[in-house]
């Protein structure tokens, strides 16, 4: 506060009120027109915290130290990484009261699931095809960073993804367009809720635009090459929904190239489409360093040039590059670039500040007392708790294991069982390391018996960003002891996976096989005690092809956030049926990846296993469970599956019935394979979905509504087609479902 000009605290606020104009555009505009060059840009340069940090002001002529005096001049749009009110305040008051017009910063953080109360990876909740809890998430999240001052999350991550080696498979909804929109709109409703004025609530980004999430051989930040009809009906309508079903106030572009063209640079997507065919009218940020990281893409020249060909293609806030702030003034007073685009740049920020109430009041955000009230508050964690419980899929239960009594004399072995810190996952934000509920405190607190031995570490040391990733764990010397509790005991429920920081940005793997010795601890065991429950912990799809062979139950239990012991508790015994159903394909082996099920055919369709032409020679082409798929304590039967054409809609219904004898919810998903078109579709598409609860023996129809939207597609040049012809229609409990019904479209 020392570096406060006091002088400027009694005019500044002032300012603003004296501009009466009624709507935020007009006073946008009135604010816009006192600005100069200077402020201009800054409010198009977004830094990071630093000297926040560590406390003490930078002097001299470092990087660091010019940041500094320029957030402290007020000439700065935003900054992310400032946590906490105190640090939010100070430097919400450089931006107001040290700057002339006053203008206030925008603070932004990955929120990615959870704040300070961890929710499941997002990847994991996206199981749940439970919308109301995924909005739920984002609304809790968005509770707790508001309640630090933040004003801004960067999430969510929608970037559609089909290859398990990408690390960031975890921060998204997985492998398909149709769920991917579904989940896209409710966490940004939940971040955003209805009034973005209200400070519970956090302007959301839809990131990464546009096709991060196909990064070539799973490799990070690695060149997308995509098709224009792959482009169109998978990666973009999730954005698309974002912004129209949704008004999702930013938008990220990417590291990567797409066709050549790094996503930052990139004037057709960013420009023509986003803004222009799509009406987006907030605010374009880039990725971190993303367009200084043109000139390693070979794409601009130099740190100038990264400037101009940013804001030309419509990237209007650089965050971390700082070509803006170095270049941009020169660029107008050249004429290189016309003025009006900064403009338009600026008029966007300016808007989204406004709409968030931050020209109201600077400080709207910045309650200690909310901060004290909400961080961990008892109903966060309740919804957290919901949302791991809703999160778990359960891929295989055969013999009678499930689920676990009391009478049952059982062992618990993997360290991951004992772990507090895993669960947690990447992109952590607020959460506290080691903060979770583990597997065993979760049994502990419902007094269920147990006897724990830990098998094989996962990872020595910490996994943190920049240190090694120790992964090759060669240590048996627990095997014994995990043999011999296993074939003393009944039942065997073995945890293993990845720790937290296994998957993530930057976590891409080549393999996916369990880290470690863990598939042979697993082999061991078995053998000891055939008994054995495998409980997965990851952050995407691994090798689990030897378990499903072998191993009679098996969950895929992700990261689940601070609740992951009691969920596991709950879902082991029964007092949780488990719910969930795949959002991302699990392959046999890495060399099937990507596999995805919404592929088109070939000529040859499968899978004649006798036939090796139509597979791989070692290996079936069929994936080893399929999208959509999750099993339940008790079963559901589909039955009179039913479509006709009603206008020019096609109305589906279906009977399900719960045929076990425990109550269970289910999702019903509906897909479609448009038969002949001009451009070959997929063999399945999903296009419709309900999850209920049925009571045993109970049946409850399910309807389905096909509009021409959902019968259609893009082709290639970006043109929406709905074309009459035959369609397959598929109801049913996955991707794989077989009842099927055949209806020919009409046009009307
Ligand atoms: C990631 C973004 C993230 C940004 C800020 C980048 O490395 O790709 O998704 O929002 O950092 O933390």
């Amino acid at each position: 506060k020392t570096f406060l000009a006091a002088a400027a605290a009694s005019t500044s606020l002032l300012a603003h009120a004296a501009i009466a104009q009624d709507t935020i555009a007009e006073k946008v505009d009135a604010l816009l027109a006192e600005m100069t060059m200077e402020e201009k840009v800054g409010q198009l340069t977004q830094y990071s915290a630093a000297w926040e940090v560590t406390g003490s002001a930078p002097t001299g002529e470092s990087e660091v130290a010019k940041r500094f005096r320029h957030v402290e001049s007020g000439l700065v749009g935003s900054m992310l990484n400032v946590i906490g009110t105190d640090q939010v305040r100070t430097i919400q008051e450089y931006a107001v009261e040290n700057s002339r017009l006053g203008i206030p910063m925008i603070f932004a953080y990955d929120v990615i699931h959870g704040h300070r109360t961890s929710f499941p990876l997002p990847l994991a909740e996206a199981a749940s095809w439970d919308m109301e809890l995924i909005e739920e998430g984002a609304r809790v999240a968005a509770r707790e960073a508001a309640a630090q001052g933040l004003n801004w999350t960067f999430a969510p991550m929608i970037d559609i993804s089909r290859d398990a080696r990408w690390g960031r498979v975890m921060e998204g909804a997985g492998e398909d367009p149709f769920l991917g929109s579904e989940i896209a709109v409710a966490r940004v409703n939940g971040f955003q809720g209805d009034d973005l004025s209200d400070p519970l609530t956090i302007a959301a980004t839809a990131k990464h635009f546009a096709g991060y999430g196909f990064a070539e051989s799973g490799k990070d930040y690695n060149a997308a090459e995509v098709g224009t009809v792959t482009l169109w009906n998978v990666i973009f309508p999730p954005f698309k929904a974002a912004i129209e079903r949704a008004n999702v106030r930013t938008v990220m572009n990417a590291f990567n190239t797409v066709n050549g063209v790094p996503a930052t640079g990139d004037e057709w997507m960013q420009r023509d489409i986003l803004k222009g065919e799509w009406g987006f009218d907030g605010f374009v940020v880039s990725d971190w360093g993303s367009a200084v990281e043109m000139i390693d893409h070979g794409f601009a020249a130099d740190r100038e040039d990264a400037a101009k060909l940013a804001i030309i293609a419509g990237s209007d806030m650089d965050m971390e590059s700082y070509v803006f702030r170095d270049h941009l003034e020169g660029l107008v007073e050249t004429g290189a670039v016309d003025e009006a685009l900064i403009d338009d740049a600026v008029r966007r920020v300016l808007t989204v500040k406004y709409e968030l109430g931050l020209f109201d009041d600077p400080y709207r955000y910045i309650d200690e007392g909310r901060e004290e009230a909400l961080l961990m508050a008892e109903e966060h964690v309740m919804a957290a708790r919901k949302m791991a419980e809703a999160s778990v899929v359960l891929l295989k239960n055969e013999g009678d294991l499930l689920p676990l009594s009391t009478d049952d004399d059982v062992v618990i072995i993997g360290a991951l069982a004992a772990d507090k810190d895993a669960p947690i996952g990447n992109w952590r934000a607020q959460a506290e390391a080691k903060s979770a509920v583990s597997v065993l405190e979760g049994l502990d607190a419902i007094d269920f018996p147990y006897t724990y031995v830990e098998g094989a570490k996962v990872q020595i040391g910490d996994a943190g960003f920049g240190d090694e990733l120790t992964i090759n764990m060669e240590d048996r010397s627990g095997f014994d002891d995990a043999v011999k509790a296993a074939a003393a005991a009944d039942k065997v429920v073995l945890v293993l996976g990845e720790t937290a920081l296994m998957s993530g940005e930057g976590r891409s793997r080549a393999g996916i096989k369990l880290p470690g010795v863990q598939q042979e601890l697993l082999e061991a065991v078995h053998e000891a005690n055939p008994n054995t429950i495998l409980w997965v912990m990851g952050g995407r799809p691994q090798d689990l092809s030897w378990a499903d062979e072998n191993v009679p139950a098996i969950f895929q239990g992700w990261h689940l956030g601070h609740e992951s012991g009691n969920a596991v508790a709950s879902i082991l015994t029964g007092a949780y049926n488990p719910s969930g159903k795949l959002p991302m394909t699990f392959p046999r082996a890495v060399g099937q990846v990507p596999i995805y099920y919404n592929a088109l055919n070939t000529g040859r369709p499968g899978p004649k296993k006798e036939v090796f032409w139509q597979h791989y020679t070692d290996m079936t082409n069929d994936p080893l469970y399929p999208f959509g798929h999750g099993l339940s304590y008790t079963d559901f039967d589909y039955s009179r599956l039913r479509a006709r054409q009603r206008g020019e809609n096609v109305e589906v219904s279906v009977r399900v019935r719960n045929t076990g004898d425990m109550a269970g919810q289910e999702v019903a998903q509906l897909y479609i394979w448009d038969r002949a078109a001009t451009v070959a579709r997929p063999i399945r598409e999903l296009k419709g979905f309900e999850k209920f609860e049925l009571a045993p023996g109970k049946t409850k129809t399910v309807s389905f509504t096909l509009t021409p939207d959902e019968l259609g597609f893009y082709k290639g040049d970006g043109s929406f087609v709905t074309e009459p012809g035959a369609f397959d229609i598929f109801v049913g409990g996955s991707s794989a479902a077989e009842l099927k019904t055949t209806i020919d479209y009409k046009a009307e």
